[in-house]
């Protein structure tokens, strides 16, 4: 039977509004629209259009993904953050909309030459960086592989190959140099908190991405350790934290040495971003 994208899509929002309940319209929309290869934005116009038994069948598998708590990125493989889509998978974090919050702090400053980004994941916020400024060089590292591959191929994609490298490293293991612009977003949820995550992100996202296990620092100590010795004297460093974290972690840079830490809000009037500054940026 041929039927309009309008039934179908009528059909697995009832299906999916019995699994997951709110959110369930807009979720099978965007399956819909992605299915169809057109914009989410451009579905209504286009669900008087037939569409072919083979195209039900593949609309119905993602909308039974979906049912089963998947990610809405995993099923379509891709993720808006900042100015672009990105590849994503199951090997690395989701982008999070309040991450653009550090890549705004970041064009404040003046134009790095040079970019480190440590756990850089699919990438979004080093190619994210690198395409505002042109004229950067960047390192991205990660201690997963498999997510330095997603992120290499997001940087093809985006035309970006030739500026940056990306290499696998516990932080700055291995990495050489100093740089005039240091990013991360670190794992950060307490070991407490990753009880209480909603499926979605507990079954289905790295948890070596979301969670340093313990009290949620620990990754913020190792890399203010080394910090100093990376970062050039007129450099910056940005970092995303969780909205509870905030004087814990300016604390731990303050500790470091770092005479100018600041912390930054995101969107929703949250912590978001502690920000330190080398010796000669004050
Ligand atoms: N840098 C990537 C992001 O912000 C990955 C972060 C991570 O894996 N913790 O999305």
């Amino acid at each position: 039977m041929i039927q309009t994208a309008s039934m179908v899509l009528r059909n697995g929002t009832r299906l999916l509004s019995a699994a997951i309940g709110d959110g369930a319209s807009r979720d099978a929309r965007i399956l819909m629209a992605h299915m169809m290869g057109v914009e989410t934005d451009r579905l209504t116009v286009e669900l008087s259009r037939m569409i072919t038994p083979t195209q039900v069948s593949q609309f119905e598998h993602m909308i039974k993904r979906r049912a089963m708590s998947e990610p809405i990125s995993h099923i379509t493989g891709k993720r808006a953050f900042w100015k672009h889509d990105f590849k994503v998978s199951a090997d690395v974090l989701d982008p999070r909309p309040e991450t653009e919050t550090l890549v705004e702090l970041a064009l404040t400053g003046a134009a790095p030459e040079t970019i480190l980004d440590l756990g850089t994941g699919s990438g979004c916020i080093l190619l994210s960086l690198l395409g505002e400024f042109p004229d950067a060089q960047g390192v991205g590292t990660d201690l997963s592989d498999a997510a330095l591959q997603v992120a290499h191929q997001n940087a093809v994609r985006l035309n970006l190959s030739n500026r940056v490298t990306f290499q696998t490293a516990n932080w700055f293991d291995g990495v050489a140099g100093r740089f005039n612009l240091i990013v991360s977003n670190p794992p950060y949820i307490t070991a407490k908190e990753m009880e209480s995550l909603s499926t979605d992100v507990r079954d289905f996202e790295p948890h070596l991405a979301l969670t340093p296990g313990g009290d949620g620092l620990a990754a913020y100590r190792s890399i203010a350790s080394e910090l100093a010795g990376f970062m050039a004297p007129d450099g910056r460093a940005l970092f995303e934290i969780g909205y509870l974290q905030g004087k814990d972690v300016v604390d731990i840079f303050s500790a470091a040495g770092f005479g100018a830490v600041s912390l930054h809000k995101d969107l929703g009037g949250q912590d978001r971003v502690v920000a330190v500054s080398g010796p000669k940026n004050r």
